[in-house]
């Protein structure tokens, strides 16, 4: 009964997920203690569960903190959760529903790829007969996804997309409730939704492209005659292992971190918020306690690669060369150009155009990182969750997410100051770091500047990632551990992220055959932009 009032307070916003979670611990605790004797008075089958759900972060995704906070939530409401965790392939996930019996079937999933993946398993669904309902959730997601590419796909059950742990429960008690009159009546609403959002789609969908011909003679052009790229002062590729946790720690950016708390705010006035500022400090401590802990225990090790090389920009491509002779080429990556019609006066990017050309006569430069603060996390966590604790497991998480940003921002400053050299003179604080105030870029592949999570491979092929960090990337593309980071270098003056939102034909067919990829598979991957 305490966890209902619990639950009710979040719904009605009158308490924090902190608070929530950590009320599931003191409740899993309490069960815990308990049970021995309820099974002794055979008490246990009065316990009335609300329903069964069963939760997934799909096949070639390993992120799991919002699956495990919506678990939570919902397990505080007195519902049954199978949590299958990360990477679960579809038979999995039918298999199980089935000997489990659950009630409804619950999709988490962060990278672009397992929108795709979320389809499939739907189709699956779909094909097997199933009727149940699919929620569907994480950071990628999106109720036009869901309506467009999903719900199509599984006509025989309710499709619906859950925005954040604090809709979970309405969204659940209503899919189980016993007056069958308000389903009917929000299902019909969804579906009407889901519905006018397909048709109102049907008439935009002729995105105004240029020809790739036209977005390449608008590209970003530069005077290279007058440019003199930077000489770095080291080239090649290097290892940064067991990285000093002590000195990442001051490049922490909170503000995600209370974000994946859902504690909306900027850090620090997020402290002396009205609202959330109280449970904002709590949590604060909590993970400043925790982060002394991981640094004089070492719990975890930050282990990173960083490389740069001769490059030069071949229209859309770019070639890495192994020496500044530039006579053995060492690898060449491909990007994408934006293809929507501009404004006069406004290019079409593409990242290569912030290289100098293989005409210009000049040596430019790329860089390589990739970077992990999730390398022997699992122990921890695992020692967590036995001991009923999800407050702290989740904490782990979240905290070794940020390390790895705050190691992905610390290389990024010592490659501008101390190895490609071209700010010696920089001194930022930390929030201009955040705020991106220095000159060049970290593009990350996946990311709207370079959305094909395939040349990842490449990144980590060119910088021997998993030998020299233990990184790896699952079908997917996603990077396991989930807390690593990775990425290009650029250090033009003006080089900046902007969004390549979508492309059309013939840069498709084009981009395929300089990848040496055929068009279907190269249409799989991009589905996203096409
Ligand atoms: N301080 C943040 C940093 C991550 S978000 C944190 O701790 O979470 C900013 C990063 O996202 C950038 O450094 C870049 O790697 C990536 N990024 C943002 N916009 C991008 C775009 N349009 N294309 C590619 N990468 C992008």
């Amino acid at each position: 009964d305490g966890m209902n009032v619990v639950g009710e307070l979040f719904g009605a916003g009158k308490m924090f997920l902190p608070q929530v979670v950590k009320s599931a611990r003191v409740m899993k605790m309490a069960v815990a203690y308990l049970t021995p004797y309820l099974e002794a008075d055979k008490k246990v089958g009065e316990q009335t569960s609300k329903g069964k759900i069963l939760m997934a972060t799909v096949k070639g995704d390993v992120h799991d903190i919002g699956k495990n906070i919506v678990g939570v939530v919902l397990a505080c409401n007195n519902y049954d959760i199978v949590d299958l965790g990360v990477m679960v392939p579809a038979d999995k996930i039918l298999r199980i529903a089935i000997e489990e019996k659950v009630d409804m079937i619950g999709l988490s999933g962060l990278i672009t790829p397992s929108l795709d993946e979320m389809v499939h398993v739907a189709a699956e669904m779909e094909r097997e007969g199933f009727g149940m309902p699919l929620l569907i959730g994480g950071a990628t997601t999106s109720r036009l996804h869901t309506a467009l590419k999903i719900e199509p796909k599984y006509k025989r059950g309710p499709v619906i997309h859950v925005l954040d742990a604090s809709k979970c429960v309405g969204v659940a008690s209503t899919l189980l409730s016993e007056d069958k009159v308000r389903r009917e009546v929000y299902l019909e609403d969804i579906r009407n939704n889901y519905s006018q959002m397909r048709i109102a789609r049907e008439g935009k969908n002729a995105k105004r492209f240029v020809s790739l011909a036209a977005a390449r003679a608008n590209r970003f052009t530069y005077d290279w005659k007058n440019y003199t790229p930077p000489t770095p002062k080291k080239t090649g590729i290097w290892n940064l292992q067991n990285y000093d946790l002590n000195e990442l720690r001051p490049y922490i950016d909170w503000t995600p971190f209370f974000s994946s708390w859902q504690l909306s705010g900027k850090y620090p006035s997020i402290l002396k918020d009205p609202i959330v500022g109280k449970e904002a400090t709590k949590l604060w401590n909590d993970a400043n306690d925790m982060l002394d802990q991981i640094i004089a225990e070492k719990w975890f090790n930050a282990n990173g690669v960083v490389g740069l090389f001769p490059a030069n920009s071949d229209m859309d491509d770019i070639i890495i060369y192994a020496d500044e002779n530039k006579q053995e080429v060492l690898m060449r990556v491909h990007h994408l150009r934006q293809q929507v019609a501009k404004a006069s006066g406004q290019f079409n990017y593409c990242l290569s155009d912030f290289v100098a050309p293989v005409g210009s006569g000049k040596t430019d430069y790329l860089g390589g990182f990739a970077v992990t603060a999730g390398i022997d996390i699992e122990n921890k966590v695992k020692e967590f969750e036995a001991a009923l604790d999800d407050y702290n497991a989740i904490l782990l998480k979240a905290l070794a997410d940020r390390f790895a940003e705050a190691f992905a921002e610390r290389m990024h400053e010592r490659m501008r100051k101390e190895w490609w050299a071209y700010s010696p003179e920089e001194t930022l604080p930390n929030d201009a770091l955040i705020a991106e105030e220095y000159s060049g870029i970290r593009p990350a592949p996946g990311y709207p500047a370079c959305p094909d999570h395939t040349e990842k491979a490449l990144l980590f092929e060119l910088l021997q990632v998993n030998d020299r960090t233990g990184i790896t990337l699952t079908e997917s593309m996603a990077m396991y551990p989930a807390a690593s980071v990775s990425g290009w270098y650029f250090s033009h003056p003006d080089s900046k992220y902007f969004p390549v939102t979508g492309i059309d034909r013939d840069q498709l067919e084009d981009y395929a055959k300089r990848k040496g990829l055929d068009i279907a598979e190269t249409e799989r991957w991009l589905g996203p932009l096409l």
